[in-house]
């Protein structure tokens, strides 16, 4: 690509910087937790269409993704679960073809009385952009787009195949990208701006969610003694699987992405309810669990050792001994990928012109990070053949109160992605 191009991209995404900061906030004002990303979704399809990219927008359907691998269990209908891609068919189809993801849903508020402003009316401050969604990842979305606009202010479109998505489901299943391989959208690699400091993710973890269904005896609090409390029978399972967490963190059973990391395993209680009422003692309780698994570690043997952690703590217990806790499973299913395994050309390929346009935007060297958390990368990496970069803009707080996202990260995200797309796709006049 030659200097030219690259200045050119860089004054388009500047020139055009304004318009991308108040897509991104509107796109922010959609409270696209699960099941509400409909508006969200109507308004990428008319910001796609609008640029007239051919869009296609489905609903979910298990049937058609329930045999993959990958599929994780569902927790809802997915009577509003929509996928919406924009199209760019290339003229010549000389170039590289390429996948930009990103993901639409965002995951809960939480209480509002910890936010600062509240999470769905974005606001922007000292160079930051707040409210839930705009790092994670609606700021992604912006740039994958904004970068694609770039090469039209030059008057240029890709040389290759371009498949823009904007998935569901990625907080809780990844089943959104799934359906997306499931319909057919392969290409030579995906880019995903998740934000993370705008480093390349050279490996995530995997993760899985279960909940544990304990039920005790309800009884009268004065004769607790002959009732068994479903609560309290939660702690010792709890404390087991901690325990089983620190094993699995052992130095020994550490990939080489994750040999520096002392802990980069998380079992998180995430929910927990029960009872009925404050002097009856509880006859049931349930918690949700959610616990990360390193690439290469496979998911059967992690759930079979869960299950064991679980019933041999219950049968240490005088009232689950006889009613043993179930296990359901449901939400994440997912395998962890490491980009850094991938010995393939188009990878290096890949990581290399992700390399060159990096240094260009920021006159430094691309960092690379192994993450603890899990983004869809999977889908493309393990069960497409397609390396999958995660790079990203820098955010803050994202799950928690206030969540930000840099704005002059974002536009350097933009530039790169814009030399990306150039450099990895070719390029041809509109
Ligand atoms: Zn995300």
């Amino acid at each position: 690509m030659t200097d030219d191009l690259k200045t050119r991209l860089c004054d388009a995404v500047d020139a055009n910087f304004d318009q991308q900061v108040k897509f991104l906030s509107d796109l922010t004002a959609h409270p696209s937790t699960r099941g509400n990303e409909q508006s969200a979704q109507d308004f990428m399809a008319a910001e796609l269409t609008t640029r007239g990219y051919e869009v296609d927008r489905w609903q979910i359907d298990i049937e058609d993704i329930q045999h993959l691998p990958g599929f994780s269990p569902v927790l809802g209908p997915y009577d509003d679960a929509v996928n919406v891609v924009g199209v760019h068919k290339a003229r010549s189809g000389r170039g590289k073809s390429l996948i930009l993801n990103g993901h639409i849903d965002v995951v809960p508020e939480g209480p509002l009385d910890m936010w600062d402003s509240p999470p769905f009316e974005p606001r922007v401050a000292d160079g930051w952009l707040y409210g839930r969604g705009g790092g994670d990842m609606k700021a992604g979305l912006a740039s994958n787009l904004f970068a694609l606009d770039a090469l039209t202010a030059c008057g240029f479109a890709p040389a290759g195949d371009v498949f823009y998505q904007s998935v569901v489901e990625e907080e809780c299943t990844g089943n959104g990208a799934l359906a997306c391989l499931a319909r057919g959208y392969t290409a030579d690699a995906a880019l995903i701006p998740e934000p993370f400091s705008e480093h390349l993710v050279t490996a995530q973890l995997g993760v899985v969610w279960f909940q544990v269904h304990l039920k005790g005896r309800p009884t009268h609090v004065a004769y607790a003694g002959t009732g068994s409390n479903a609560i309290e029978a939660a702690i010792p399972l709890i404390q087991a699987l901690h325990e089983m967490e620190h094993r699995w963190n052992a130095a020994e059973n550490r990939p080489d992405d994750y040999a520096h990391m002392d802990h980069a395993l998380n079992l998180n209680i995430g929910k927990i309810e029960g009872g009925d009422w404050t002097s009856s003692v509880p006859a049931w309780c349930v918690f949700d669990v959610r616990m990360g698994l390193f690439p290469g570690q496979s998911i059967e043997a992690a759930k079979a050792e869960i299950e064991q952690v679980i019933l041999d703590a219950a049968r240490e217990n005088a009232f689950l001994r006889n009613a043993l806790p179930e296990i359901v499973y449901h939400g994440f299913h997912a395998e962890g990928y490491a980009l850094s395994q991938d010995s393939s050309d188009n990878a290096a390929m890949a990581i290399s012109a992700l390399e060159q346009a990096h240094r260009s935007v920021t006159g430094t060297t691309l960092q690379r990070e192994a993450i603890t958390a899990t983004t869809d990368a999977r889908f493309f990496g393990l069960y497409a053949d397609t390396p999958a970069l995660v790079y990203g803009p820098r955010a803050e707080a994202i799950h928690g109160f206030n969540e930000r996202v840099d704005l002059e990260s974002l536009r350097r995200i933009t530039k790169a992605t814009a030399m990306f797309i150039a450099d990895w796709c070719g390029t041809e006049e509109v």
